[in-house]
């Protein structure tokens, strides 16, 4: 565990280091949960939004994006379920005065209990080799059995008491599983209190007359609102979807973990709108070609896991999280969710306006259902840099940590270097990557010795070096370094392109 608490420390350094993540405001101490993104870091999170768009958009003739406004009619609020049912429990420790979500210090309970269990198996694979049967061991072992038995009990108290908003009963259950404050170490607990998530301010020039507005959580009401005006305007066919990302606000009640969870962050979302009946199929094919993004992004599958919701929201018949294993451990990275036809619905019933679909086929009209994809711009961004992080021993005792950022996502593509400031090396390659710049982001650098230039793009996982030296006058030649490899090549000047460019081609 420590280990990986200084993993993560590295990383956060890093990213600052480097200019990918900076504190917001730093220079007046920064503001708790609110991150800014340097330039390595503004063109890594614009490379995933575009890879995303990409696989959602480009590559589905029936799926079309927009751009919906952050400010949206409060009714939409009401609708959606948001104003009166988007609340976390809090709970504050007397003594340290640290504020937690009460559920999430009951699931940090059972995630600890589950540990358990995952060691027994890792424990029981390693004895009995191949012939380990993971499912029997699952089920007969009597230390496993015991321990799913005490997250089930907990399970069957904390999300009955949830759905009843039974706050008294989620006090109980930490009193009598006796969780401690992690830094108080003590049991010193207020009452468990509804907290709801969403910013609000208020619209209009004076008060009396301004309206109170809200900051929207969620990318997704956007697209539920103009649903019928995309659908037509379209002539989109069921089953199709619409795409979008943008900023989302939400005043959670513990912002840690860096650009994990933060209070201004961005999401990409897609609804895909289906023929009532048909949501499981299309389901499955959300959380398959999801996954499939991930992987194809050539991140270890081990990484990936998905989690299968039990307890579902109120207007989902179906949930998973694709979970991936950031420094601290597996962690919600997306939600594949079946939202049934609660949210046009609720919007039917609210505005008075039909949302209604003629489906030319079956000569019916009815409300869509909708299977959506939902992920966090900035949790990608994160799962990108911890699995990019590396640390590397050289030949020779010298070390390098290089950023293993697939190449596609790379802030920088191409770094061109001068081998020296003089005999016209400069000019060479500056005119070798004005040659490529309209095609690739280029970096050109002539200071310091080349093996500190390479470390400077290691750090920011530039995948292409190239270095203009004395040879490049007589053969039009260059030596081209790739990041990971650190593998050397000579090639001619105009076959450049073509290299990068084919190690850059999208595998969707
Ligand atoms: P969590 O349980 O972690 O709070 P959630 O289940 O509320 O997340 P959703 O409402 O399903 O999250 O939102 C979809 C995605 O948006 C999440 O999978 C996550 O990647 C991202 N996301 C949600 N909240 C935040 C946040 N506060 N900061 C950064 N990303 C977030």
């Amino acid at each position: 565990m420590a280990n990986n608490e200084d993993l993560f420390k590295k990383i956060i350094a890093h990213a600052k280091e480097y200019g990918f993540v900076f504190q917001s405001s730093e220079i007046y101490d920064g503001l708790s949960a609110a991150y800014d993104y340097g330039p390595n870091g503004s063109e890594l999170k614009k490379n995933i939004r575009d890879y995303w768009w990409k696989a959602m958009v480009q590559m589905h003739e029936n799926i079309v994006g927009i751009d919906s406004a952050i400010f949206m009619h409060p009714t939409v609020w009401k609708a959606s379920g948001h104003v009166d049912a988007f609340n976390d429990p809090l709970i504050d420790n007397k003594d340290s005065k640290k504020r937690y979500r009460a559920d999430v210090l009951v699931e940090d309970y059972m995630a600890k209990i589950e540990a358990k269990i995952f060691k027994e198996v890792a424990k029981a694979k390693k004895r009995f080799g191949d012939s380990f049967d993971e499912k029997q061991f699952l089920e007969t072992n009597p230390r496993v059995l015991a321990n799913q038995q005490k997250i089930d009990n907990i399970k069957n108290r904390l999300y009955p008491a949830m759905d009843k908003d039974d706050m008294a009963a989620i006090k109980t259950l930490i009193e009598d599983l006796g969780i401690a404050c992690p830094v108080s170490g003590s049991k010193n607990w207020t009452e468990v209190r509804q907290f709801n998530l969403m910013f609000s301010t208020q619209m209009g020039s004076v008060a009396e007359g301004a309206t109170e507005i809200f900051l929207r959580p969620e990318t997704a009401q956007g697209i539920f609102v103009n649903y019928l005006n995309v659908q037509k305007t379209s002539r989109m066919k069921i089953p199709f979807g619409i795409a979008q990302t943008g900023k989302a606000f939400r005043n959670e009640i513990v912002a840690r973990q860096f650009i994990f969870r933060m209070r201004e962050f961005e999401q990409m979302e897609m609804q895909f709108f289906v023929r009532p009946g048909e949501e499981m199929k299309w389901y499955a094919y959300w959380k398959e070609q999801r996954m499939n993004w991930h992987l194809s992004l050539g991140i270890p599958a081990e990484k990936f896991r998905f989690h299968d919701h039990e307890k579902l929201a109120h207007y989902a018949n179906a949930a998973a999280d694709v979970e991936f294993e950031f420094p601290m451990g597996f962690k919600e990275l997306e939600g594949i969710h079946s939202r049934t036809d609660f949210d046009l619905s609720a919007h039917e019933k609210y505005s008075g306006k039909k949302l209604r679909y003629h489906d030319p086929e079956l000569n019916e009209s009815y409300v869509p259902y909708v299977v959506e994809t939902s992920i966090g711009l900035d949790r990608m961004f994160l799962a990108i840099l911890s699995n990019a992080y590396t640390e590397e021993t050289l030949e020779g005792g010298n070390s390098r940590v290089v950023m293993k950022i697939p190449p596609l996502l790379a802030p920088y593509k191409i770094a061109v270097f001068p081998l020296t400031k003089k005999d016209g090396m400069p000019e060479k390659a500056l005119e070798i990557m004005n040659g490529l710049k309209s095609d690739f982001m280029c970096f050109y650098e002539e200071k310091d010795s080349i093996g500190k230039r390479y470390r400077r793009h290691d750090a920011i996982g530039t995948p292409y070096c190239v270095t203009v030296d004395h040879q490049t006058f007589e053969d039009n030649t260059v030596t081209i370094r790739e990041r990971d490899s650190m593998q050397q090549e000579r090639v001619a000047i105009d076959k450049i392109a073509g290299i990068v460019a084919e190690r850059l081609r999208a595998k969707l």
